[in-house]
């Protein structure tokens, strides 16, 4: 056996790459982790949890209002955008320290530089030092895909948001999945005219039609723009330093700030993987097995570089079941079906299992249930905003092959439903759980 510098050499600190550090450290591994920027990847630094805490934030406008009409005397409040995003950024940074602290507590040796793949066991490190290891995983990440107009260079991604000067009385929002909705949440409440410009006609695709509809009527309801079949032509910069969007038809719209929401491509520039011939597919992601192996035996890759399922909780486990396979002596796949999600939009959408039109596509009988309601904190806030459940059921075995949701706390409340999709409960089960009266949740036991 040749010797190595490391047992396994990771490129990419983020949620995949220290939860495979982390296990194959315990498993008795020596570890190194090469990482350009910060430790914590997409989701801690500039993505999931960042994203969360400003949508808490921004829910204040909301709830204060409806304070009133719980008779609570609310004066006149103002928002300071710098607090919170100072706020938040700050709590960014403490997390950092805990997952370097993670490391370091499993003897994880960490590398503050750019590393590039020489050769199926060697990478070379931006300062020239040349580093071997018997096994190296790719957990790269993605990064945002800015459109090629005219003008591209004056927008900002979700790699920027979070670090704006002012909150922007006017925002164009360009895509209509994940982030563009999250942020058309977010901005709103804190006060800017929003506008989403969308290529097509659908949002989030790939979630059941029906509760995507009702996000739309009820973002247009509150007061967020759409420009449906748009196709951007450029934005130019006036001199007062606003931006005008300027489309193929119709007219242009002036904002202070455009954000691109259209899509993550993975980090695979220049990272040296010819030399160890690891194939990647079209989209320039890295091909690997059910094990997260790539064409290359000794080099594996985890998280969104592979773009299976762009989600931190599946870089995770992917994470894990690589360094249990390679270091454990537990070889195991992670299963992606029934894979819960959320959009943290307002409100919040979530769902997991079949949306209605692949259960009837791929099944041959289906069975609809769906509660449209009024959540009473609404109706007694005088908020016209319903939710909406809807549960798909194969009627041949009466088995719950879907959920899906909008409406206040949704992801919160999908998430322990999705056990029972997941376990394969049938909807007997949910009809035989006593409904918790009163909550939102209970719809789900109560649907006829
Ligand atoms: P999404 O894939 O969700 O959405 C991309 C959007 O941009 C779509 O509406 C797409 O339109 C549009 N689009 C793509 N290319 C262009 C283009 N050239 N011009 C105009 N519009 C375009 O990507 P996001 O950037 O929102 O998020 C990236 C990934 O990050 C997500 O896939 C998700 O996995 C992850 N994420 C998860 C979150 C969560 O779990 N809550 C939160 C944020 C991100 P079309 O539909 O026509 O293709």
């Amino acid at each position: 056996m040749p010797s190595h510098d490391y047992d396994l050499l990771i490129i990419g600190a983020g949620s995949g790459g220290v939860r495979a550090a982390r296990v194959a450290a315990s498993h008795g591994a020596t570890v190194a982790v090469a990482e350009e920027y910060r430790v914590g990847g997409t989701c801690v630094i500039r993505g999931c949890v960042p994203k969360k805490l400003l949508i808490y934030g921004a829910h204040f406008a909301e709830d204060l209002k409806d304070a009133r009409r719980f008779g609570w005397d609310v004066p006149e409040c103002d928002f300071e955008w710098i607090t919170l995003r100072d706020n938040v950024l700050a709590d960014v940074d403490r997390l950092e320290g805990l997952y370097k602290s993670t490391l370091d507590s499993h003897q994880v040796e960490l590398i503050h530089e750019r590393a590039t793949v020489t050769g199926p066991h060697s990478v070379q490190l931006a300062s020239g030092r040349d580093i071997s290891a018997r096994y190296i995983l790719i957990a790269t990440g993605a990064w945002p895909i800015v459109p090629e107009i005219e003008g591209a260079e004056h927008g900002i991604t979700s790699n920027e948001v979070f670090h704006l000067d002012s909150c922007p009385g006017r925002i164009v929002i360009v895509g209509g999945g994940y982030i563009a909705n999250e942020f058309a949440g977010i901005f709103h409440q804190l006060g800017s005219h929003v506008t989403m410009v969308n290529r097509g006609t659908d949002l989030l695709r790939g979630y059941d039609a029906q509760i995507r509809d009702r996000l739309l009527q009820i973002s247009i309801m509150k007061g967020i723009n759409f420009r449906f079949n748009a196709k951007m032509e450029m934005i130019e910069k006036n001199t007062d330093g606003t931006l005008c969007v300027r489309f193929e038809s119709g007219d242009p719209v002036v904002a202070d700030i455009v954000l691109f929401a259209t899509g993550r491509r993975p980090n695979t520039d220049g990272l040296g993987l010819e030399s160890a011939g690891v194939v990647l597919n079209k989209t320039g992601a890295v091909e690997v097995d059910d094990y997260s192996r790539t064409s290359c035996e000794s080099i594996y890759a985890v998280g969104d570089v592979t773009d299976r399922l762009q989600l931190t909780p599946m870089a995770i486990r992917e994470g894990h079941a690589f360094a249990d396979t390679v270091f454990g002596g537990n070889r195991r796949k992670v299963d992606y079906r029934c894979v819960p999600s959320a959009v943290f939009s307002h409100p919040p959408v979530a769902g997991v299992g079949l949306t209605e039109a692949q259960a009837r596509n791929q099944l041959g009988a289906v069975k609809i249930y769906a509660s449209d309601f009024r959540p009473m904190k609404n109706v007694l806030a005088g908020r016209d905003e319903r939710a909406l459940y809807k549960m798909v059921v194969d009627a041949t075995t009466d088995r719950v092959v879907g959920l899906h949701m909008i409406g206040p706390d949704a992801p919160e409340i999908l998430q322990a439903a999705a056990v029972a999709v997941k376990a394969g409960l049938a909807k007997h089960d949910f009809d035989d759980t006593v409904a918790l009266h009163p909550s939102m949740a209970e719809e789900l036991v109560l649907l006829r």
